[in-house]
């Protein structure tokens, strides 16, 4: 298989697995007991949260595990509106994860006055838009990079636009790929997870800026600061802790290696597909995304490409939602200004520091052919 969906999820690096295993089988202690592996799970943890702080220029005492991504989006959002009773409306970028928009709604259809902001045609936020929302007692949540288009958000520069309001990014498809300091970009809140790079599935974590009185809308044991309770899973947070370590010493060397191989993607599907768009702007991108669309797009069926590429053993997707048989527009590219059945049509690449140059051609070469058959079959 050519697996180029590194966005959707990421192949476990052998060493964050051998990190792992000790905490799986022999050291299966409970990290809030008293006795010898009960504190030696407590340490572990502790060295775990001091790593993920220093990768992202936080306290330890700001990071709070969670199961991943969409419970950090969901307990922020929630806690903040309503538990934390921190603030009263909420604004939220229009190419949000459903992580985000789906508690975003929740929270209106509840009572609190929610603001989707628009974006421009490359998906940045229009940050004109920003300026009403400059006052306490607001929650702005702006994602860092977006998972379908790679497209990377100016927070530092939106953070000076809302100095009043509270500020959350979703930072799940940035941390361990571009620096992260969350005293440069001025955020309060902030949601990474680990298995999109190359840590396990299940496990993330939250910044919540020291001082701000967090309320969890979880309720059982009083662990991680009463800010999330339940037993901690210990090897996922070593697991988690390792991949970071990783990530921060490789991170580069990574980018510059996925970046060469985005690049050759771009190039390649240039010259050989006619009438394609490129939907990742080529500036202010994540290094390892590229999503194409096709501007005859009612001729040509999204999802018969991604099943094609699966027939021909190459994992893409396009990263919008598939319900019940029918692939619905992605709501990313609608709020760029694409028109449904371009939306509908998009294929989005994503590479790792596992993907190969072969590998790239060969899925181009293959994508060109599966386009120019579609094509061509609507000709007849
Ligand atoms: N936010 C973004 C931008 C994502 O890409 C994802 C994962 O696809 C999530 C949130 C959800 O994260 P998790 O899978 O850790 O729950």
């Amino acid at each position: 298989m050519i697996y180029l969906d590194n966005s959707a999820t990421t192949r476990i690096d052998d060493d964050v697995l051998e990190a792992m295993m000790p905490w799986l089988r022999d050291e299966y202690g409970n990290a809030s007991s008293i006795y010898a592996s009960g504190r030696r799970a407590r340490v572990a943890i502790e060295s775990a949260r001091t790593a993920i702080a220093t990768a992202m220029n936080a306290h330890p005492a700001e990071i709070i595990f969670t199961s991943g991504g969409t419970e950090s989006n969901n307990a922020i959002l929630k806690s903040v509106c309503s538990e934390s009773a921190l603030a009263d409306r909420l604004a939220v970028a229009a190419t949000e994860h459903h992580a985000v928009l789906h508690p975003a709604e929740t929270l209106q259809q509840q009572g609190v006055p929610l603001t989707i902001l628009p974006v421009d045609r490359s998906g940045r936020v229009d940050q004109g838009q920003l300026t009403p929302l400059n006052v306490p007692r607001t929650l702005v949540s702006i994602m860092h990079a977006n998972n379908e288009t790679g497209t990377i958000q100016p927070l530092a520069e939106i953070r000076r636009g809302v100095p009043n309001a509270y500020l959350h990014s979703d930072a799940v498809q940035t941390f361990g790929k571009i620096p992260i300091d969350v005293q440069a970009l001025g955020v309060d809140f902030l949601s990474v997870s680990a298995h999109k790079i190359h840590g396990p599935k299940g496990i993330g974590a939250m910044f919540i800026r020291k001082g701000i009185d967090f309320k969890s809308h979880q309720q059982g044991g009083g662990q991680e600061r009463n800010r999330r309770a339940g037993t901690e899973p210990v090897a996922l947070i070593v697991g988690f802790a390792q991949a970071v370590k990783s990530a921060m010493e490789q991170m580069d060397q990574r980018a510059a290696q996925m970046r060469t191989l985005i690049t050759t993607a771009r190039e390649i599907i240039q010259k050989e597909i006619p009438d394609v768009r490129l939907n990742t702007p080529s500036d202010s991108a994540l290094p390892n995304i590229l999503n194409v669309s096709f501007v005859d797009a009612d001729r040509i069926d999204g999802e018969a490409i991604i099943q094609s590429m699966d027939i021909a053993g190459i994992a893409v997707s396009n990263g919008s939602a598939c319900v019940s048989g029918s692939q619905q527009p992605s709501h990313v590219l609608l709020a760029m200004g694409l028109t449904a059945s371009e939306s509908r049509a998009a294929v989005r690449f994503s590479v790792s520091k596992y993907t190969t140059q072969q590998e790239i051609y060969q899925a181009c070469t293959i994508l060109s052919e599966i386009v120019r058959k579609l094509r061509g079959a609507t000709h007849n």
